[in-house]
This record gives C-alpha cells, structure tokens and sequence, in this order.
C-alpha cells in the first residue's frame, strides 16, 4: 500500500515528523532499523532483570519543554513527568556541591559571592523563556520576533564557556557553568560553548529537569500510541539501506544521519549538497556505562542525594582540560562524567531499596578505550564506597552506541559536531534547512536545527517544511 509520507527513522525526530504529517490528514510509514521503536528514547533491563536502565537519553528538559511536543496528548498516552527535588548537582573536593535548584533566586544564595552575577545572567532569560524558547529552536537565519530578547540570549551565547566564567568568582559558580557547557562536546574555551550553558540552565529554572516514570521508552511509547491512534503505521526490523525499499510517496523524511541520507537517496539528490552531506562532521563520541547498585550512591555532599543529573568532574579547570584533551582525540585520567539516578525518584526502575545508575563520559570519535575504571574512579571520589554496591554493569563503546543507533556515528550522540559554522549549519545554512534540492526529500533528524535532544522540533520543523512544499 502506497502512502503519503514514509520516513527513516522512528527517534523523537521521525515519530514527531510522523505525528505531524498524520495530524494533516495524511497518511504515513516509519521504517525503524531496530527491532524497538525510539531511536534515543528507548530503555531495557541492560543490566538485572528487574532493573529498567535508559539506553541512550535519560533527563528530558527538552522534552518536557518542547513546545511541540505540549501540544499532544502524550499524559492521555501514558507519559508522566516526575521531577527530582533539584535538577541537577555538581559536587566538589571539599565534600560540598553547588546546586541549580528550579529557583534562581534560591540556586544564586547559593553560589554566595556570585550570586548577583548568576541572577543577572539567567535571571531575565528565565523570566521571558516562553518567549525566547520559539526564537531558539528555529533555524538560525530567520526574522525574530523578540530581536531584543534574542540579542540578550544571543551575545553572551556566542562566547566560550571560559570567557563567560570570567563572570563569576566562586569555584562554585565557575564549575556549575563548566559542567553545563561541557553538553556541547567542544573544548570549554570554543565559541558558542555558553549558549549550552545558558539553554541547559534556563530550562533547569524555567522546566526543571524531568524523566518520564518508567524510563524514557515511555516518551517513545506516547508518541507511538498517538501515532498509531492517528492510523500511522511503524514498522520494526526494517533498515532502509537502498532507496528501492521505500514505497511510492509524495515525501520522503529521514530521521537518520546526513552520511546515510547521501547514501540512500543517491543521485536523487544534486552533487553540489551531496558534497555537503558528505563534508558534514562528526564530534566526539561517548563512553557508557548503566549500573544496577546494591543502594543509593553514598554522595558525600547529600545534597547530591536530591539530585536527578549530577556532574562530576570538580573545577572548571579540570573539565575544560578534559574536554580539550578529548577534542585532540586523547582520553582524559579524570574525564568529565555525566549521572543520573533515576530510581532515586522513580521506584518502578529497580527492585525495592535498590538502584539504576546511568553514567557516560565524552571519548574522541570512534574510540574503543574501556573508560569504566576511569568513570568509576570519578563516582569514588565524590561518593566513596560505592564500588561496593555494584551488582552488574553494563558498558558500551562507542562502537557499541552505534551499533545500537546508525545516526551516532563514532559515538556521536549530537548526531553532528557542534564546532565551527556548523554550530549554525546543520547541515546547511538556510531558512530551511530540513529541505533538499530534491523537492519530496526532507532531512528530519537531530543533524537538523534545533540539534540533539529529545523535543521533535526538528522533526516538527520538516514535517511544516514538506507541508508546504510537497502537500500545498
Ligand atoms: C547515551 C546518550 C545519552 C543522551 N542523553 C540525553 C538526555 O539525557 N536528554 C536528551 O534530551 N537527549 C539525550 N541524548 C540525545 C538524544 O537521544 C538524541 O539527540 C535524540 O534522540 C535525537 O533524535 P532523532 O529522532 O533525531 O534521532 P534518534 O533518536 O537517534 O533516532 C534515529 C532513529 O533512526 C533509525 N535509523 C537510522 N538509520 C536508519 C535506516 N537507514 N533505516 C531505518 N532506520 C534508521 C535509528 O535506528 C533510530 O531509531 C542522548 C543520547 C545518547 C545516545
């Protein structure tokens, strides 16, 4: 049976592009590689029967945030938020932690001395979010409708995380900023670095930082159950290698890496963007490993113990030389770690009294270097004695997130490096950068503005764009 629409790819991306198309009456097929629907939405017992581990993404300010996403019945269809006491803490040597509580006002007495510095840098963003959100997840080259507003987000973003620092001068306030920037997998002192900072640490204030009960398949199974409630069909199993696969359409979205669209839409698409398809980069990779514990991790700073997301990785000192030192393709001693613990909030994740942990640290791309001893000497040193309470692990290299997932490619969970002119063009520079030459080829994944995480907007963004172009 023909359709109107089939897409590649059945991540946040391709299930909103999916949803949209289905919302205007048309009809549509999402071909998913895997045997699971959710791309980077998807959870399994990876480690104990029992307990529910997240494969790839975990803590949702995007998602719960996404503008798109709040416009779809997912609580009818099963998602529930639940939000841990504070998003997120970053512990330090001296046994305390700095702590972005879902207030500014309360996160800034925190930070003593810098304090007035962090208000009067997140503060007035956090206070107009609702409007500086739509200005943020479009493509760049567009006519705002809060030019002033953008400005205020948009100067300070441009700066390296290092510069903006320069703000603040508690060891607190530097490594809270450190950590949050670190989200871009660039070195610290690379332009645009603060405006991960400032996205990450806005949606902490203004959204919080969530996960669905469950794990995060449970996103994947809202957008499915709505889907399929619309009549859209998914099919698993079902890796598109050749375009022959594909049935007859008017429009063609992938959901999948620019490399494999080049690939599969061949000579359809003109030589001048397959050479920009194929000269898009690819950033640094992940190494990751899902724990089931005995207990909870024993944070020597407690209010670690309240957190959803902790970051390890002390001063911003250290992380930025980490971060530098995985941007020359070497392998940091104490690299920058990435936790969260679910099952603190959420007890449907792990048998009583016992835990989930989810861990990841950045690589260079395509590394195969074990990092566990590294990631767990980092968990240790702010939380000592929890080697005791691992029951089992599960580790994956980059290697193994790929084969997981076609669109990491080296590991590269940004589905694209976000150094140089490509922080603005991905892939390429245009008020419509989800469109191909080819006028029934659409690119939907995260490789596509607004970039990684779990929101859809990019998958929302090109299913407008095929609306206007293929279906007008
Ligand atoms: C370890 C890890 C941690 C993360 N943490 C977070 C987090 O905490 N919060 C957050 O918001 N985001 C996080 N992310 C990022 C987030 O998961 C992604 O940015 C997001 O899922 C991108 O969505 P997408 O739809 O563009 O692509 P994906 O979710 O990557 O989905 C692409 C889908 O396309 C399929 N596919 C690819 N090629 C083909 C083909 N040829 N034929 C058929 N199917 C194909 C894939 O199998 C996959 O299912 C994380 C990712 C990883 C891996």
């Amino acid at each position: 049976m023909s359709v109107d629409a089939e897409i590649v790819g059945s991540g946040p991306n391709g299930l909103a592009a999916a949803i949209e198309l289905a919302r205007a009456g048309l009809t549509v097929r999402v071909h998913e590689a895997e045997p699971t629907i959710g791309g980077g939405t998807r959870s399994a017992e990876l480690t104990l029967p029992g307990f529910t581990n997240d494969l790839c993404s975990a803590i949702h300010p995007l998602a719960a945030g996404s503008p798109y996403f709040r416009t779809l019945p997912l609580k009818e269809h099963g998602l529930e938020w639940i939000h841990p006491d504070v998003p997120l803490a970053h512990p330090l040597d001296d046994g305390t932690a700095a702590i972005l509580h879902r207030s500014v006002d309360e996160t800034a007495r925190g930070l003593g001395d810098d304090g007035g510095a962090y208000t009067r840098l997140f503060g007035p963003l956090v206070a107009r979010w609702d409007e500086l959100l739509p200005e943020v997840t479009r493509p760049m080259l567009h006519l705002p409708r809060h030019p002033f507003l953008l400005a205020r987000f948009g100067v300070p973003a441009m700066f390296p995380a290092t510069m903006t620092a320069r703000l603040f001068s508690t060891t607190r306030a530097r490594a809270l900023l450190a950590g949050l920037a670190a989200h871009s997998f660039l070195p610290l002192d690379a332009p645009f670095t603060t405006a991960f900072a400032l996205m990450l640490g806005i949606s902490g204030h203004a959204v919080g930082w969530p996960m669905p009960r469950g794990g995060s398949q449970k996103i994947a199974d809202a957008l499915t159950s709505y889907l399929r409630a619309l009549g859209g069909e998914i099919t698993t199993d079902d890796r598109i290698d050749v375009w022959a696969q594909l049935g007859k359409a008017r429009a063609y979205l992938f959901d999948t890496s620019p490399r494999a669209l080049e690939r599969i839409a061949g000579d359809k698409l003109n030589t001048t963007y397959r050479r920009v398809l194929r000269g898009y980069k690819y950033g640094p990779g992940v190494f990751k490993v899902d724990y089931a514990l005995a207990g909870p991790v024993p944070w020597r700073a407690a209010e670690c113990r309240r957190a959803g997301t902790v970051h390890l990785g002390g001063t911003l000192e250290e992380i930025a030389a980490g971060e530098k030192q995985v941007a020359r393709g070497e392998h940091p001693k104490r690299p920058f770690v990435l936790v969260a613990q679910q099952s603190v909030f959420d007890p449907t994740r792990a048998p009583l009294g016992m835990h989930t942990l989810w861990t990841y640290c950045h690589v260079p791309n395509g590394s195969t270097e074990n990092m566990t001893a590294r990631i767990e000497a980092q968990i240790e040193r702010f939380a000592p004695g929890f080697g005791d309470l691992v029951l089992k692990r599960s580790v994956m290299t980059t290697r193994d997130v790929e084969s997981h997932n076609a669109n990491y490619i080296g590991g590269d969970i940004s589905a694209g490096w976000h150094g140089g002119l490509q922080f603005i063009a991905r892939p390429t520079w245009s008020t419509d950068p989800y469109a191909t030459p080819a006028r029934e080829i659409y690119l939907c994944s995260a490789a596509t503005p607004p970039g990684a995480g779990v929101h859809g907007l990019s998958g929302y963004n090109a299913a407008q764009s095929a609306l206007r172009r293929s279906f007008s």
